[in-house]
């Protein structure tokens, strides 16, 4: 791919997040928002600014957005989530993450605060923020 090509991709995933910042900043948009910037990293990867991931430890997630305001939740307080299955769909409740409903079989995890979400959903933000997206009850960090 030549420089040009990349760029302009990268400027399209800017444009991307640009309009994402401009929106209301739910757990959703946050999540696009982190997956936009690793798109990025990649393209830059690509270009061969390979040293971009390498000045941190290997394995370790360098777009974490760990500056303080965005602290993760301990693994210990992940296990201690209360997973359900859903036993049939339900249409009239949303995952705050997610905005999209219940359907039968998915499973469903519950906060220490009652709040309930898709599990991925759930799990992806708390590897991001140990608050709740809907009341922001801290789990341990
Ligand atoms: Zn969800
Ligand atoms: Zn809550």
């Amino acid at each position: 791919m030549t420089t040009e090509v990349i760029l302009g991709r990268i400027n399209e995933l800017l444009q991307h997040i640009l309009r994402e910042l401009d929106g209301d900043m739910t757990a959703a948009a946050i999540l696009r928002i982190k997956e936009l910037l690793r798109q990025i990293v990649g393209e830059l990867e690509r270009a061969g600014l390979r040293r971009l991931s390498s000045t941190r430890t290997a394995g370790q997630d360098y777009l974490d957005l760990s500056d303080g305001r965005f602290v993760p939740a301990s693994s210990e307080a992940m296990a201690r989530l209360r997973e359900t299955t859903a036993e049939e769909t339900r249409e009239d409740e949303e995952c705050a993450v997610c905005l999209k409903s219940y359907e039968e079989g998915v499973e469903i995890s519950a906060m220490p605060c009652s709040h309930e979400f898709h599990d991925g959903c759930i799990r992806r933000w708390l590897a991001i923020s140990r608050l709740c997206p809907l009341c922001r009850f801290a789990l341990q960090a």
